[in-house]
């Protein structure tokens, strides 16, 4: 079947401004060459740590009239092409889910409103069918119709996350991106709301871009798995093989901290000296030579290419 979601070699870069005369002095490659495809149906993890540049590429997919290189394709269709029109045509079937939803909620405006207004700005229902939508889909989402004249603080946080998700749901979107969903909760409450997702996506055929900084947070829920450093993609694979056999530094770094069930299982911990570099001037050659434990001379001058080393598992490693 042809993919839902298709990124090419997407490039987001941001320009470095200094000095009174606020000139550019460079640029942040927040996002350099990444490519993804998803299916319907499908989860698609994105992990990283902060400032790897993952959250960027979810929002390089929503912002669909904005100019980034690269290409992405929705549906078979090049998203930069589409005209004012289609574009609001197709904007319900790409939802963005945030980590915080209370700072996107007026703390002054009820709930039910606040889910349903979107299908009203969308034109997606008429006004006299927006309050049984809405609590149909608070009831999908786990709340409780009693919820729909509420207002925001009197939720505790998974429940705003229910409502965050809602939200996003009433629009009956193909695609959500949720970045961090779960990063503010409880990990009791994180396995509830990562639950929910599971459910969501089997009742509706939901495809996810689930952002995460934790490998545990999205083992549960993916069918593939991307890690992500300084902007560039260093491994792919399907889940299992991912978890199984890694073979970047990087992403056996990550594995390493994950806690595992069975003690004899347990990977040897790979501590990383350093800290993410500053992705304005990255480091030359593999951008992770700064911080693996296994750099050889080569890694500092050649940029390792990305290779199929089958089984669509892909890596970019001098060593591998
Ligand atoms: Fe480490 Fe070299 Fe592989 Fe980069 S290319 S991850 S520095 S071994
Ligand atoms: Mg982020």
């Amino acid at each position: 079947a042809e993919p839902l979601l298709e990124i090419e070699h997407l490039k987001t870069y941001f320009p470095v401004r200094q000095g009174l005369m606020n000139r550019t002095v460079g640029h942040v490659k927040a996002v350099d060459d990444i490519s993804i495809t998803i299916h319907e149906g499908e989860t698609f993890g994105l992990v990283g740590e902060s400032g790897s540049g993952k959250s960027t590429v979810g929002k390089s997919i929503v912002r669909l009239t904005e100019k980034t290189d690269g290409l992405i394709r929705f549906q078979g269709v090049d998203i930069h092409s589409l005209s004012m029109q289609e574009v609001r045509r197709i904007r319900p079937q790409l939802q963005l889910i945030f980590q915080d939803p209370y700072s996107s909620l007026n703390p002054r405006i009820r709930i039910g409103d606040a889910v349903g207004e979107a299908l009203l700005d969308h034109g997606l229902a008429a006004e006299g069918e927006v309050r049984d939508l809405v609590k149909e889909v608070l009831g999908a989402c786990g709340l409780s119709s009693y919820h729909i004249d509420r207002f925001p603080h009197e939720f505790s946080g998974g429940q705003r996350q229910r409502i965050g998700i809602a939200r996003a749901l009433v629009l009956n979107p193909k695609l959500i991106i949720a970045d961090e969903p779960v990063s503010a909760l409880d990990v009791s409450i994180q396995a509830q709301i990562i639950n929910l997702f599971k459910r969501l996506q089997q009742e509706r055929g939901l495809a996810y871009l689930f952002i995460s900084h934790d490998l545990s947070v999205v083992e549960h829920l993916c069918d593939r798995i991307g890690v992500m450093y300084l902007g560039s993609m260093v491994e792919t694979g399907p889940r299992d093989e991912l978890f199984r056999n890694p073979l970047h530094p990087y992403t056996k770094a990550l594995l390493s901290a994950v806690p595992v069930p069975i003690p004899k299982l347990k990977r040897e911990r790979i501590v990383l000296k350093g800290d993410i570099p500053s992705p304005v001037h990255p480091p030359a050659g593999c951008k992770f030579h700064t911080r693996c434990p296994w750099v050889t001379d080569i890694c500092k001058q050649q940029v390792p290419e990305y290779r199929n080393m089958g089984v669509n598992h892909y890596v970019a490693c001098h060593l591998v």
